[in-house]
């Protein structure tokens, strides 16, 4: 048997005024989404558990069949899997942000988008003048870090993501609890240390957000999860993503992961490119994960009409030749659904639940409508329980 699921993050909206009362996924031209939920069934199902924020990290690892409830430690322990960063079990990971606080209000999280080398450096002569012991610093892609504690200290902390508090007084968001002094002593050094940077200095002139300090949130021990093919018993999976969260993810179970050139997290990404590595890599494993980004970073922008062209192409370019491609398999099933809702009116995570369809090898419904929220929401089909839509994929849509 071969599986494909296939991830337009964020697709899931509600119906848009600009879109005459469709939502982007019905504005959507989407015949071979269209033809999964005709051939098979559709329905709706919970992806974020109550208690959890809507995201990505909660939301996909409910769909790979992992319960957030006992699985999930926080967002950087998945983030230091996909750097394939050793952790002990009694290590911390904390996510460090360069972000840009302006008289004690949160500019920017991403300190403009600040470059991998400048990045590198300011993180680097922190870690010079840094006096404590025990904290390592990883860099990731632009103002996306990492910072490591192997040291003696426990932390009960309440962190806050920097996104989250756009142009808010940040005093009142800084780590709280057991330990949180420590963390606020690494970020208290890094805004002496970064105020009149030469990094800074050279963006202020050219009209950049500087990073004034690091920021730390998402923090956690290291996961500790099941292999997927001890859990499900499906021996192969392969990832296919432009997001490090998702990299991380398949690293902990177990999956390879593919890389595309010029796959990206927004609708520039290589979406044609994407589709054949996913048709390759069924040749060589039983299930492959496609994941693509840039429904989410769309609606995050409220750009409706970004929204609805990443829609169709990904289903041009990636649905559509793979469900050619499962065609020529004897036993074959897919699943194409978002990990959860990104609202254009709020520019949010939403916390409805997904719609998804599937198709294949003893995948049948009695109704044969196309592919929507709404025709989900119909269907009567709801699975609350997100984590046990795996199962259900993997036995061929049977409770
Ligand atoms: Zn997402």
């Amino acid at each position: 048997m071969k599986y494909a699921i296939i991830i337009p993050d964020g697709a899931a909206d509600e119906p848009l005024a600009q879109l005459g009362g469709k939502t982007p996924i019905e504005a959507a031209h989407t015949p071979n989404m269209d033809r999964v939920a005709l051939e098979g069934r559709q329905g709706l199902v919970r992806t974020v558990p109550k208690g959890f924020e809507s995201g990505s990290d909660v939301a996909t690892m409910c769909l790979l069949g992992y319960d957030p409830a006992t699985y999930h430690t926080g967002r950087a322990p998945l983030e230091a899997a996909a750097q394939h960063i050793p952790l002990a079990p009694s290590d911390w990971v904390f996510r460090c942000n360069l972000v840009t606080v302006l008289d004690g209000v949160m500019k920017d999280h991403s300190a403009g988008g600040i470059s991998n080398a400048e990045a590198q450096r300011l993180l680097s002569d922190l870690r010079a003048a840094l006096k404590l012991p025990g904290f390592e610093f990883y860099n990731g892609v632009s103002y996306r870090n990492l910072l490591v504690y192997r040291g003696a200290d426990e932390f009960d902390v309440t962190t806050k993501p920097p996104h989250e508090i756009p142009e808010e007084p940040v005093a009142k968001y800084l780590p709280r609890g057991k330990g949180s002094d420590l963390l606020r002593q690494v970020m208290e050094l890094s805004r002496g240390l970064f105020a009149e940077h030469e990094i800074n200095q050279v963006r202020r002139e050219t009209g950049l957000n500087p990073a004034t300090q690091v920021w730390l949130w998402g923090q956690g021990h290291a996961p500790n999860i099941p292999k997927f093919a001890q859990r499900f018993g499906v021996k192969s999976g392969c990832m296919i993503t432009g997001v490090d969260l998702l990299r991380g993810l398949a690293v902990l179970i177990g999956w390879d992961v593919r890389e595309v050139e010029g796959m990206t997290s927004f609708h520039d990404t290589n979406y044609r490119g994407q589709g054949e590595a996913t048709v390759a890599a069924l040749d060589r494993y039983d299930l492959v994960f496609s994941h693509i980004e840039a429904p989410d970073e769309a609606s995050h922008q409220a750009d409706w009409k970004t929204k609805v062209a990443a829609i169709e192409h990904i289903d041009r370019y990636i649905v559509g030749p793979v469900l050619e491609k499962m065609k020529r398999y004897d036993e074959w099933r897919i699943l194409v659904m978002p990990d959860h809702p990104t609202n254009i009116a709020t520019r949010k995570h939403g916390y409805a639940s997904s719609p998804f369809c599937m198709a294949g090898t003893r995948v049948r419904s009695v109704r044969s409508m196309p592919y929507s929220e709404m025709n989900a929401a119909e269907s009567d089909l709801k699975i609350e329980q997100g984590h046990e839509l795996m199962e259900y994929f993997l036995r061929g849509g049977n409770l």
